[in-house]
């Protein structure tokens, strides 16, 4: 039987382009149909482009026919969060406050995937503003997980992670602040990852905590992870965080093998209290790496139980400072002012806001407010020191970390929802790296008693991506967990 077009990783539908077996036209309508007959079920996005994606379809499909050269990703179908500004392309944030909201500009991404000659086929749900661990935030409703639509997918990145893991799209885009891209690509199956801090150009991405936020890609394979990666990574002038330093060839990277590779295991990344599966299948993955001449020792990385904390107050007063410009006037949905000016800001507030959003601005504001700055903001900020000086130690020892993604593999729809901590706590694993700005990547490396995926975590020292990319493409190499695909949802065609 031949494999499906949606079912072919990206390094492979690239492969067919070039040789002129399909068309960027054939692929297109492949997963427009495959979006048609699943999403109804999963969720994945908030907005399907067709008619652009069409449009680009042909214009690269003609363009290749005249022989002019074809970029990396030329004629492949790509889903972009929607946090991303996308010029003429709703963006929502998965936001009611933006429900109507057309940038007039792309993000410095979308620029960078659009001159690679990607297509882009839709933008993908996720949390409102990035905020939250599950997808359930969304005020288009939640996005499912493929392997059990009873099961989120993750956030925030939900829809991007999905997406992926259900053959609607060949790559992904999502952003991480605290976890957005790992802890989705860990529960739905799919490689994902973190770029370095000031890797990703964030000049266009809609802000929810600005030392934080990074760009990153979601694919079926390491290789595909690599190739978008080299698109979007590089210097831009409009993002003043954005690193002036070279892109290196993140493909040739994946040429190395795990021999000689010097992995440390943190030990504060194995708790009490977490899924038996998940600490077995870390723990096997390491053998398997170790098998491949890679060497683990023990480490640790004492301040890691404060990294949420630290974490939730860094990125809720970020969230409060850069969410104040939704009043209503500048962007998005206004309501009226029944009451002077202040009804307006407070109406439109109140109604295009959704519960959890509110909450963090609450608490940032609060963690900001004079009186209490100092014991919570700038007490964070000497924390996150302290969380970037244990990874610069163990970073003199080892090339990489090996941990869990998250203490569980995907939880059900509405078992964390009444408990924002418990929400917040999912994040134990992949806050810490956010804060230290390092770069990480998730590979799926087993699955649970139910069948759910679990996810290994990779990370690297600053600007280490090809040192994450490296050792993840040898795990993978060696493993099969990245070719297991969830079940098919009913009424689709296989
Ligand atoms: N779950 C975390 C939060 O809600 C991470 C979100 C993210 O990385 N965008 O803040």
């Amino acid at each position: 039987m031949t494999t499906p077009l949606h079912d072919l990783t990206l390094a492979e539908a690239s492969a067919r382009l070039r040789d002129g077996s399909v068309s960027s036209e054939d692929l297109t309508e492949a997963a427009l149909a495959r979006i048609a007959a699943t999403d109804e079920t999963w969720h994945s996005f908030i907005t399907v482009s067709a008619d652009e994606a069409r449009a680009t379809a042909r214009a690269i499909d003609a363009q290749r026919q005249s022989g002019a050269a074809a970029g990396v990703l030329a004629g492949i179908p790509i889903a972009v969060k929607d946090v991303i500004a996308t010029a003429g392309i709703r963006t929502t944030a998965a936001s009611k406050l933006l429900e109507d909201f057309v940038p007039p500009y792309d993000a410095t991404v979308t620029t960078r995937l659009k001159n690679a000659g990607a297509v882009i086929i839709g933008k993908a749900n996720c949390d409102e503003f990035a905020m939250g661990s599950s997808n359930e935030n969304s005020a288009y409703g939640p996005t499912r997980n493929p392997w059990d639509p009873t099961r989120v997918p993750g956030g925030s990145s939900g829809g991007s992670a999905t997406a992926i893991a259900g053959r609607q799209a060949y790559g992904s885009l999502g952003t991480d602040t605290g976890g957005s891209i790992r802890l989705p690509a860990a529960y739905c199956g799919v490689v994902g990852m973190k770029p370095t801090y000031g890797r990703v150009s964030r000049y266009g991405v809609i802000a929810y905590a600005s030392s934080l936020d990074q760009v990153g890609p979601f694919g079926r394979t390491v290789e595909d992870c690599a190739r978008m990666l080299g698109v979007i990574a590089g210097h831009d002038p409009r993002d003043s965080t954005s690193v002036d330093r070279p892109v290196p060839d993140y493909h040739a990277a994946l040429g190395g093998d795990a021999a000689g590779l010097r992995i440390g295991v943190p030990k504060e990344y194995f708790i009490d209290g977490m899924q038996p599966a998940v600490e077995g299948a870390v723990r096997a993955a390491l053998d398997t790496l170790g098998g491949l001449g890679a060497t683990t020792s023990d480490v640790s990385l004492p301040h890691t139980s404060y990294a949420v904390a630290c974490y939730y107050i860094l990125a809720t007063a970020e969230a409060s400072s850069n969410l104040g410009r939704y009043d209503g006037i500048r962007y998005g949905a206004r309501q009226a002012a029944d009451d002077g000016l202040a009804s307006l800001y407070r109406n439109t507030r109140a109604l295009g806001f959704g519960p959890e959003v509110k909450r963090r601005i609450m608490l940032g504001t609060y963690a900001l407010s004079a009186g209490y700055y100092d014991a919570y903001y700038l007490k964070a900020q000497k924390v996150r020191t302290l969380i970037r000086q244990d990874f610069d130690r163990v970073f003199a020892d080892v090339d990489v970390l090996a941990t869990p993604v998250a203490p569980t593999t995907a939880f059900r729809l509405a078992e964390k929802t009444s408990d924002p901590l418990a929400m917040y706590l999912v994040d134990v694993f992949t806050n810490p790296a956010s804060l230290a700005g390092l770069p990480a990547i998730v590979v799926p490396c087993g699955r649970d008693e139910a069948g759910m995926p679990i996810g290994l975590q990779l990370i690297g020292p600053p600007f280490g991506e090809e040192l994450v990319l490296r050792a993840a493409h040898a795990f993978e190499q060696a493993t099969s967990w990245h070719r297991e695909r969830p079940p098919e949802p009913a009424g689709a065609a296989a």
